[in-house]
């Protein structure tokens, strides 16, 4: 089990009280989002990049291709920031100052291992059946080609802050109690994930069922 660390880039200077450190926050946060947003330098500039991913016990796992100027980075021990956000809901509070979003958001430093041989299977799985439960199972499997095509890293999840921001606004006494503060709604808006209704592609043939774990996957 990778341990972690408390570092001083990962402590909260801004709102500390939003700051949360047990690994079973973290965890939670990673298992509910599916985008992470993967930053490393690339000759003096900062690139930023979407990714989907996974978490596998006490480490975070991306693939893409092989070829790609992100993963060759990340490969090449590029030192990298990891962030997973999960927007919760609008804050809308008397002062626009006041007002912000609800969130859970996690960031992990760190440099990235490749994953080689079965691993890489074991962990294209778990990356798969994050983003959709069964279907490691129901589609074709990585032929070589592909495999080779593809780089799996993971990064440990051991330098990492979290920031939880939930609930109502908080606003100024002044607003709180003037008459012009209390004319004006606030309160905040929750937002939802919300999933459509799989639409097959024209390959299907007409009348084929969605299977059960395609109709049955919330979120
Ligand atoms: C959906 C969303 C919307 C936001 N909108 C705004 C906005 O409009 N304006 C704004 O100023 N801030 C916004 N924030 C908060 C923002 O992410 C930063 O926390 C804040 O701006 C302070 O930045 P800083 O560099 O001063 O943080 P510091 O507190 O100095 O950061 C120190 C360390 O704390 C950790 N940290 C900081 N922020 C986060 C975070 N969000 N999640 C996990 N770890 C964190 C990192 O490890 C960082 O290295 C938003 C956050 C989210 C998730």
């Amino acid at each position: 089990v990778a341990k972690a660390v408390k570092s001083s880039r990962t402590t909260l200077k801004r709102l500390p009280e939003k700051a949360r450190t047990d690994v079973a926050t973290l965890h939670a946060v990673l298992d509910a989002g599916l985008i992470a947003h993967v930053g490393v330098m690339d000759h003096g500039q900062p690139i930023v990049i979407p990714v989907g991913y996974a978490r596998a016990q006490d480490s975070i796992l991306i693939h893409g291709s092989a070829a790609s100027r992100l993963f060759k980075l990340l490969d090449s021990g590029s030192p990298a920031c990891v962030t997973v956000t999960i927007l919760d809901g609008l804050v809308l509070a008397r002062s626009l100052f006041e007002s912000s979003m609800n969130y859970r958001s996690a960031i992990i430093f760190g440099t990235a291992t490749r994953i080689s041989g079965a691993a890489e299977l074991d962990a294209l799985k778990v990356i798969t059946e994050h983003l959709m439960p069964g279907r490691w199972d129901h589609a074709r499997q990585p032929s070589p080609k592909e495999l080779k095509a593809t780089m799996t890293l993971s990064l440990p999840l051991t330098e990492y802050s979290v920031k939880l921001s939930e609930g109502p606004p908080g606003d100024a006494d002044e607003d709180l109690e003037s008459d012009a503060g209390k004319a004006i709604w606030a309160g905040h808006i929750p937002i939802y994930e919300q999933l459509g209704v799989p639409i097959p592609d024209q390959f299907v043939p007409q009348g084929t069922p969605v299977p059960d774990y395609v109709t049955h996957w919330t979120r």
